[in-house]
């Protein structure tokens, strides 16, 4: 129905899940099963989900933050120590530093792919032993699915003992050279993190998951994403498990449901396809957007990405404003976002830590320019055609 404010409806919005038949069903057996809460259906989902990504071990979890924050607390990450983050990047990859006392270290990003490179890590890493500070970690982002330089990434870890902390909520599925992310190497300590919220690439509506090559890690991550109880709770009231457990830390409550994790189940058989079809909506968007006044997100060679956003340039220099063309894709009745506004541009870093734009001015000067369109599966072709149309119109 036509809204007097949206002339070109129906409204295209920025995103929309991609649930069908089975996903509905899988909600449904487990609300008929009664048991609701972590269970058959999330260690069901910890196991497939850890084979798609190559990884030995897996934790669901009910969000990619509490992942992070889990990762980091297993690690050792504490009061006074050093994590090295991306400042391109959303709020969670950041506070789960604060969370556990620790701080982190803002860096700038690749201009190309805004992820983390690790020349850049190396350097902060150097700055910081020379300071004498304690540097623990690194946070690498994936940024709109494309992998990170991990084999770089671990090298510099490698060489200054810093635990690889990886959010890749974005990233799912995606690889580079060969290697798909969510594996890692056995001399590296740390994690993998994914999440399934409801605009991710699969989603639980809330959810997330943590793998790791450590049998020790996902360990300690499960005891303390239940209250750091010695048991779970699916041992403990299941036929034939135990009334007791031990209490060994003052844990989380960070647990999946199977309710979201059937959710996850259904989206995981699907997300191949659903990947695809991001793929070839951005390519439809490339080729429509070929010759104008705008810079096209670039996949470098042999990254798979997993195509979560479509992150769309447009270059002041070319005389047009990222936020006019928001203005007239939104008067056209097509949501956009900005992914990301740099940490370090925000009040609380700001005022923390004392960042001031210019610190990092690859981040600072990338936001000025960066819009993302929409890119789901649930897209039409006439859907997609209409975005395409509408920014073509926007900028000529
Ligand atoms: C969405 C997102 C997260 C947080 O995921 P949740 O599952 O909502 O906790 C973390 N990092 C990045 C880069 C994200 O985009």
């Amino acid at each position: 129905m036509a809204r007097p404010d949206q002339p070109f409806d129906p409204a295209i919005p920025f995103a929309l899940p991609d649930i069908g038949r089975a996903e509905i069903d899988a909600v449904t057996a487990v609300l008929e099963s009664r048991w609701l809460t972590t269970g058959g259906r999330a260690a069901e989902f910890e196991e497939r989900f850890r084979n798609a990504v190559e990884a030995p071990h897996a934790v669901a979890l009910n969000s990619c933050t509490a992942a992070l924050h889990l990762a980091l607390e297993a690690v050792g990450v504490g009061p006074g120590d050093l994590v090295f983050v991306p400042a391109y990047t959303f709020a969670a990859s950041a506070e789960v530093v604060r969370y556990l006392g620790a701080r982190p270290v803002l860096l700038d990003v690749d201009p190309v792919t805004l992820n983390l490179c690790a020349e850049t890590l190396e350097a902060a890493v150097e700055e910081a032993e020379r300071a004498g500070e304690r540097s623990k970690a690194v946070i690498p982002v994936h940024i709109a699915g494309v992998p990170c330089e991990m084999a770089d990434i671990w090298e510099v870890a490698r060489r200054h003992d810093l635990a690889v902390i990886e959010d890749a909520a974005h990233a799912f599925p995606a690889a580079r050279d060969g290697v798909t992310t969510g594996w890692m190497p056995d001399d590296i300590v740390g994690a993998v993190c994914f999440s399934f919220y409801a605009t991710k690439t699969i989603t639980t509506g809330e959810g997330g998951m943590l793998v790791t090559n450590s049998a020790e890690l996902a360990d300690r991550v499960r005891t303390m994403s239940l209250h750091g109880l010695s048991r779970q709770a699916w041992n403990r009231y299941a036929s034939g498990g135990s009334w007791r457990y031990d209490i060994v830390a003052p844990g989380y409550k960070y647990n999946l449901t199977d309710v979201a994790a059937a959710m996850g189940l259904a989206q995981l058989a699907r997300a191949g396809e659903m990947r695809d079809r991001r793929a070839a909506i951005g390519r439809v968007y490339s080729e429509a957007f070929a010759g104008l006044p705008l810079v096209t997100p670039t996949v470098p060679h042999g990254c798979e990405s997993a195509w979560h956003l479509y992150l769309l340039r447009v270059d002041p220099e070319f005389g047009a404003s990222r936020d006019d063309l928001i203005t007239s894709l939104s008067k056209r009745g097509i949501g956009t976002s900005v992914h990301f506004i740099p940490l370090h541009l925000h009040p609380y870093y700001r005022e923390e830590f004392g960042y001031v734009p210019t610190d990092l001015p690859v981040a600072t000067a990338e936001f000025q320019k960066v819009l993302s369109l929409p890119i789901y599966s649930a897209m039409s072709d006439a859907d997609v055609d209409r975005v395409a149309a509408a920014v073509r119109e926007s900028v000529s």
